[in-house]
């Protein structure tokens, strides 16, 4: 380690910044918040510059003569006027001790900027000593995909009461638990999660010594996406990689478990061939049990939890039972399988409504009003409609669907094994036979005609769809 990294309070502080180009702007924009006095001297400034200075967020002054100006009392230069000037700049600074930034010349430099991951107070810096900026602007990106949007918050939140509990504890060691027991809990959770009101309430009860949810943890009931691990949302996968416990189901791939917190226990709580599954009344229990145990549950389904998922009865269980519950949505089936069928749900005209519906069993099925799902411009996204597929086909065209109505089927939408197979309403039994084994959702519709799959069976024979045919094996 050459350079040691710092934050410098530059509240207030005056910031002299040479060069009007991209890199001034760049620094401009990123020293203007910290509260600094920023002047930048250019001849030629970005557009942008004179922006900051009309809003008042610098001040821009014409050019000087970098022998004379007068540097003393800045707290940091930066220079990007080019040479001669930055040459003569980081000599002059140094000489008086003033730290000094060469835009991209590490050896004019006394200091060099990290790459930053800024959630208000919390701040994480990158550096490779100037020696692989690429490198670090490509780690930046993986750890901002992991911390929370509202770091910053519960860090605020924690700073406003610090105070108060030194006041009450003054055991360092008994301060550090509290902390740390605020951070991994409910009350952390609710802070990351938006919900600042109730996340300080708790605060200052915890803080009066009343604390109904000391040693509890909390569920996040996570929708999976259908399959593919990349459909994941950022929160999904930041919960997923806090889990002290896992509880998912058949619908979670392999893939998406993986990323996943390597020493996290995963529990399979879903249907597998030849056995029982286990009850919906078990699964609650489950999950509160290990939440009174103070661990940070995920309960990873396929898809959205809130999209027959059962979610709404888990929360509603875990609510009852005074645990902390969050949702974090996911993508589901019928978006995920429609975006890589290439199939717009909604379109113009063709497709005005989008219903999504199950038909899990026949009673189900036989149940069905299919005469509100007959017009033309309804498109509907079936769930759970493999084995009931016969009654689905009759009820749709009883009640007066086109029986051409456009179909498509696919099973493992997303994955690697997807298989799609299109055709029409009245085959659909069979198209449900031939799309293969797994996850099914059946989608019917005019606008089914647009889609990948049906281009490359049927050609674009509809006049208004202007993609050319493409030679393709199947959706993946
Ligand atoms: N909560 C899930 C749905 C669970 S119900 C979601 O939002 O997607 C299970 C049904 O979802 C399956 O029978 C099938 O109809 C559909 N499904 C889930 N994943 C799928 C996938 N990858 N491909 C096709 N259908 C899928």
């Amino acid at each position: 380690m050459r350079y040691f990294p710092i934050f410098v309070d530059l509240k207030d502080r005056p910031v002299f910044i040479f060069g009007g180009g991209e890199p001034a702007l760049n620094k401009a924009r990123l020293l203007s918040k910290t509260g600094a006095h920023i002047r930048v001297f250019a001849d030629h400034a970005e557009a942008e510059l004179q922006r900051l200075a009309d809003e008042g967020r610098i001040e821009l002054h014409p050019a000087v003569d970098p022998h004379s100006v007068e540097l003393i009392g800045a707290a940091l230069v930066v220079s990007s006027a080019g040479d001669p000037a930055d040459r003569v700049l980081s000599e002059r600074a140094r000489a008086l001790g003033i730290p000094v930034n060469v835009v991209d010349r590490t050896e004019l430099c006394s200091f060099i900027t990290p790459a930053i991951i800024d959630r208000g107070t919390v701040l994480a810096a990158i550096g490779t000593e100037g020696a692989a900026p690429v490198l670090a602007r490509r780690l930046r990106a993986k750890i901002e995909s992991l911390l929370p949007a509202r770091l910053g918050d519960l860090a605020d939140l924690i700073g406003s009461r610090r105070e108060r509990l030194a006041g009450i504890a003054p055991d360092v060691s008994a301060r550090r638990a509290f902390w740390e027991e605020v951070v991994d809990g409910p009350i952390g959770a609710a802070a990351l999660a938006g919900r600042m009101d109730e996340a300080t309430v708790a605060l200052d009860d915890k803080l009066s010594g009343r604390d109904p949810g000391a040693g509890q943890g909390v569920v996040y009931l996570v929708g999976a996406g259908p399959g593919d691990p990349e459909l994941l949302t950022l929160k999904a996968l930041r919960v997923l990689q806090d889990a002290d416990i896992i509880f998912h189901d058949d619908l979670v791939t392999p893939e998406v478990l993986d990323l996943a917190r390597r020493d996290a226990e995963r529990v399979f709580v879903g249907k597998k061939a030849g056995t029982k599954c286990i009850a919906q009344r078990d699964i609650n229990q489950e999950l509160s049990a290990a939440a009174r145990r103070g661990l940070r549950v995920v309960r990873l389904k396929g898809g959205d939890p809130f999209v027959f998922g059962r979610g709404g009865e888990e929360m509603e269980h875990l609510q009852a039972a005074g645990i902390e519950v969050f949702i974090v949505p996911g993508i589901t089936a019928a978006l995920g399988c429609a975006a890589a069928a290439e199939l717009p749900l909604t379109y113009r005209k063709e497709s005005a409504r989008l219903t999504l519906m199950t038909a899990h069993r026949a009673a189900d099925a036989e149940a069905i009003d299919w005469t509100g799902l007959v017009r033309n411009d309804t498109t509907l996204a079936i769930y759970m409609g493999r084995a009931t597929s016969p009654l689905v086909a009759r009820g749709l065209v009883e009640a007066g669907r086109d029986p051409h109505t456009p179909v498509l089927v696919i099973t493992n939408g997303t994955r690697p094994d997807a298989r799609t197979v299109t055709g029409t309403l009245e085959e659909l039994p069979d198209l449900v036979k031939q799309a293969g084994e797994g996850p099914a959702l059946l989608v019917l519709g005019q606008v089914v005609r647009r889609s990948r799959p049906w281009r490359d069976r049927f050609g674009a024979a509809i006049s208004r769809i202007t993609g050319h045919a493409r030679q393709t094996e199947s959706v993946t």
